[in-house]
């Protein structure tokens, strides 16, 4: 395996996590790089270092700020599981990333792959990180047969990395595997040409790269119809809070409902919630609002096991002259906001961590 160290040190990425490693600042870049591309998390890691430079300012944040620092990234659980590690770390270890991965893997959201990338490159013990690459690169050098997402695949590839990892840079041997996994052994078309295991690999002297490993048949991801609601009440917006659990839980988002509705029908649902009939849907009325929706735009999020498609409205319900009464009239209409979420102002609006499957009506 020393071509591949030798690789790496030639090649490698010069990226920000790789300088001044200490334990902490592994664990947040591992976190931030699950499921995220390497290109998403350079701006993020900088900034959230900088506000958080150790478990103990961590532990101590508040779960909206942490959101608002992590807002874009996505999966916001893993945000959710730093602050709990983060508390498990200073009331467990005095607030330092323990060594081995038998210790790191009791704190909340580090899983076996994440203990052995920390353990490696922040502690320098020699334990294998087996991640989707490192499966990859595996299955194909020794041409073996295996669905990557089975737990026999995984304890495999486990031991053969534990016979390959070298004592001396463990570390860069996982990152190696991790850099030639997103860089020259990619799922589709892997660039063997300047692989620095070609001589070695049998799925390349094969010639049968891309039947290892063993492709899972994919599944129809199911499909759900949204129609979001961005309704301003004069110059305050409407917006609610998640569940603390769930889907985006305890991210704040606009209104949200379940089908594609047209636009008589978003009338119908603003008569039945906020406004007492249509009349402020018509210009000529005696209404003392107005009330004026407007097609914002199709939208798509896909999550890991979903997909919504979003219809996206905008509305702005007003005083229609201005005068006390008319300006009473909209303040009733604000009170029945209470029972849908909270009307906030433009500052605060800006403030808030909103779920990223809506970023497009923000
Ligand atoms: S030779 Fe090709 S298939 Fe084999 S490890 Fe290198 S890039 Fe992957």
């Amino acid at each position: 395996m020393m071509p591949l160290l030798s690789w790496f040190w030639e090649n490698h990425r010069d990226l920000p996590w790789r300088k001044d490693r200490t334990p902490y600042s592994t664990w947040i870049s591992e976190a931030m790089l699950q499921q995220t591309r390497v290109a998403t998390v350079l701006d993020y890691y900088p900034r959230f270092l900088k506000r958080f430079p150790d478990p103990s300012s961590l532990a101590k944040a508040k779960e909206d700020e942490v959101f608002k620092l992590w807002e874009g990234l996505g999966y916001y659980s893993r945000a959710r599981n730093l602050m709990k590690g983060a508390a498990y770390i200073c009331e467990h270890f005095e607030g330092k990333l323990p060594e081995t991965p038998d210790l790191l893997i009791h704190i909340p959201g580090i899983g076996p792959y994440m203990a052995g990338a920390i353990a490696s490159q922040a502690f320098d013990v020699p334990v294998p990180a087996v991640d989707g690459n490192c499966i990859r690169i595996y299955c194909r050098l020794h041409a073996l047969p295996l669905v990557p997402s089975e737990k026999s695949t995984y304890n495999e590839i486990y031991s053969r990395v534990e016979k390959d990892i070298p004592k001396d840079n463990p570390g860069d041997f996982n990152e190696a595997l991790m850099d030639l996994g997103s860089l020259i052994c990619t799922p589709k078309s892997p660039r063997c040409s300047i692989c620095p295991l070609a001589d070695s690999c049998s799925a390349n002297l094969l010639g049968k790269q891309e039947d290892f490993p063993l492709k899972k048949p994919k599944k129809e991801t199911p499909t759900e119809e949204h129609t979001i609601l961005k309704i301003y009440i004069g110059n305050k917006i409407l917006v609610r809070k998640r569940p603390d659990t769930g889907l985006l839980a305890g991210l704040f988002e606009l209104i949200d409902l379940p089908g594609t509705l047209s636009h008589s029908e978003v009338e119908n649902w603003l008569c039945e919630n906020l406004l007492s009939d249509d009349s402020a849907f018509a210009e000529e009325s005696d209404s003392a609002v107005s009330a004026d929706i407007r097609v914002i735009g199709n939208a798509r999020h896909i999550f890991s096991h979903l997909k919504w498609n979003m219809l996206g409205y905008e509305i702005h319900i007003d005083s229609k002259a201005g005068s006390s009464a008319d300006t009473e009239a909209v303040k009733k209409i604000a009170a029945k906001t209470k029972k849908l979420g909270k009307l906030v102002g433009p500052k605060e609006y800006a403030s808030l961590a909103f779920a990223s499957a809506i970023r497009a009506y923000r």
